[in-house]
């Protein structure tokens, strides 16, 4: 399931497969779809995630 987080204070779509983040939902759920299909990631989809150092830290 692609979940939706805020971060600090701005909204991110999340593929829970690969733990990449995004800003635009239908992205997310295409990686997600990816993710589940081939269990790897698209690198098309994956460069257009959000680098996020600070989540990253946390998890
Ligand atoms: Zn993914």
């Amino acid at each position: 399931m692609v979940k939706k987080t805020n971060l600090e204070g701005e909204i991110v779509f999340k593929c829970e497969r690969c733990g990449l983040f995004y800003r635009n939902k239908g992205v997310a759920k295409k990686c997600e779809n990816w993710c589940n299909k081939n269990n790897s990631c698209n690198y098309l989809i994956s460069k257009v995630c959000i680098k996020l150092n600070k989540l990253q830290e946390v998890k």
